[in-house]
């Protein structure tokens, strides 16, 4: 394999892309900054990924994939790209710690973030009581009251997963209407330790060394109420990580990045797949098509290239 490329982020849509391109005889190398997974690793059970009737754990699932990608050969480097060349037949990648590597096709696949609720008191409490992970920090709140911020399909399932562990939580989301899917909205009704608090937005979160109650006020009435909890986890959506890009690539006005049929960017040789690209279904099995489909035509560049069998 002496035809290479790199991919950046290794979730769902970075192994798959690792998989294929291995498959393709391309030597894959995969950065990534944190541990193989991605926001697989955050998810307690995934139950829409086909093969696993009764699902599967998220980060037994980030493990099998990972595994998959290193049985055939793929390299996993740690390491955070804080800057990029993408003009040309030489791409660039720069590392944190000054490494600069050259390679001729890239496969962006690194998914998306938290976004952050930017109300008083959040940064100071973060790890104090504010959270952005139910399945990491979920344990530290054993009997406890706690909050969860958001109406999608990531609150909906925080929500239901924390009553496992605490005796009362309140839901607290902007609009009368969850966005979440309707399978888990009625879980929510049927959860007698879930409190729905709509449509209400959060205004302050206070404590002294820890987070001791929130400031919410109710969107039609304006009316301010005080809510008492231990705990409040944020999850209210998600931002794609494109921050090391830097503009350098076509964008929707929220920063995901736009991709053709072939999953190929606004710069020849650049792919990108996975929760950083703008599409309408964000989930694992949907990532992993578009790290096929990249690797696919990212591969068929590398093949056309002198030289190439
Ligand atoms: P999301 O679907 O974008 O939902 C974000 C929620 O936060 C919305 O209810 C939104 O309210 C609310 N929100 C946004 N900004 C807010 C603010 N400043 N203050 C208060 N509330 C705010 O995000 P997500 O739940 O993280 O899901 C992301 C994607 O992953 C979605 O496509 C989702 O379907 C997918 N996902 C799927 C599964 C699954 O299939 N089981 C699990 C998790 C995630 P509004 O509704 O008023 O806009």
């Amino acid at each position: 394999m002496d035809k290479e490329l790199y991919i950046i982020g290794a979730g769902p849509g970075g192994l798959t892309a690792g998989i294929y391109s291995l498959r393709n005889k391309i030597k894959a190398t995969i950065i990534e900054k944190f541990m193989p997974g991605g926001n697989m690793l955050i998810t307690e059970k995934i139950e829409n990924y086909p093969g696993f009737p009764d699902g599967i754990k998220g980060i037994e699932l980030a493990e099998k994939m990972k595994q998959q990608f290193l049985n055939l050969g793929g390299e996993i480097i740690q390491g955070e790209v804080v800057d990029i060349e993408l003009k040309g037949e030489e791409k660039k990648i720069y590392l944190s710690d000054g490494k600069e590597i050259k390679t001729p096709v890239i496969i962006i696949a690194t998914g998306s973030s938290r976004k952050k609720l930017g109300v008083k008191g959040e940064e100071e409490f973060t790890g104090k009581g504010v959270s952005y992970c139910a399945i990491c920090d979920g344990f530290f709140f054993k009997n406890k009251t706690i909050a969860v911020v958001g109406g999608g399909d990531s609150a909906l399932e925080e929500a239901i997963y924390l009553t496992r562990f605490v005796d009362k939580c309140y839901l607290i989301h902007r609009r009368e209407e969850f966005r979440g899917a309707k399978y888990l909205q009625h879980q929510i009704e049927k959860n007698k330790k879930i409190v729905p608090v709509i449509p209400y937005v959060v205004e302050e979160i206070k404590g002294k060394e820890k987070v001791e109650k929130i400031i919410i006020r109710n969107k039609k009435t304006e009316e301010i109420k005080e809510l008492k909890v231990d705990g409040i986890f944020i999850s209210v959506g998600q931002k794609p990580n494109v921050e090391f890009l830097k503009g350098k690539l076509n964008t929707d006005s929220s920063g995901y990045l736009i991709v053709n049929e072939k999953m190929e960017t606004s710069e020849k040789k650049v792919f990108a797949c996975g929760d950083v690209i703008r599409k309408q279904l964000y989930q694992v099995v949907t990532a992993c098509a578009e790290g096929a489909i990249a690797a696919f035509f990212a591969t068929k560049y590398i093949e056309s290239e002198p030289g190439s069998k």
